[in-house]
């Protein structure tokens, strides 16, 4: 799905799977302990203000694991034949394989899903950028705003605001996701 440039900026190159391969980059690449780099269960670097009780790499470690068991739960309770992905990096393309015929609304969800760990990925490597693109649901302007503290995105727009009894709309990555999708897949059923 969607691997044409759109005007969420995602192209051939960015997908959920080069954002894990960077996550886990990053990860690899910001040691905590230990030789290897990612010793999970030493405690060492700072905790972030997303989950202040986690040092850092222990949140990305924990933010990947959860990721992985996520994508692999959807896709064996899909086809339990699915067995598992042979390597970490491997696991979206394992999920495409193993549920390309399943029926459409879990084939819908997967992709949400792997357009959500996309966004998710990248705001955990630290890139929020890619959240800028995406239109606001309720008013539909570009220039969403992430907050880190909150993990959600919030619409600058002032009158958006207005229609919320002046308070700003936020948004969390899987709406995003769930909206990105849906409309990927419309402007798809109009074409064809
Ligand atoms: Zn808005």
């Amino acid at each position: 799905m969607g691997h044409g440039n759109t005007d969420t900026g995602e192209t051939a190159t960015d997908s959920a799977t080069r954002r894990l391969a960077e996550l886990h980059a990053y990860f690899r690449g910001h040691p905590v302990n230990g030789p290897e780099g990612h010793s999970y269960t030493r405690l060492g670097g700072h905790a972030t203000s997303a989950s202040p009780g986690l040092p850092y790499n222990e949140r990305v470690a924990d933010h990947i694991r959860t990721s992985v068991t996520e994508i692999v739960t959807h896709t064996r309770t899909a086809n339990p034949d699915a067995g598992l992905p042979e390597r970490i990096a491997d696991v979206y393309d394992w999920a495409r394989e193993h549920t390309q015929h399943a029926p459409e609304d879990v084939q819908f969800r997967r992709d949400v899903l792997e357009y959500r760990h996309r966004l998710e990925h990248a705001v955990q490597a630290g890139d929020a950028s890619v959240v800028r693109p995406h239109r606001c649901p309720a008013c539909r302007t570009v220039g969403l705003h992430w907050q880190t503290d909150r993990q959600r995105a919030v619409c600058v727009n002032l009158h958006c605001a207005k229609g919320n009894n002046g308070i700003s709309r936020s948004w969390t990555l899987g709406r995003l996701a769930l909206e990105h999708v849906a409309r990927e897949k419309s402007l798809r059923e109009c074409a064809t």
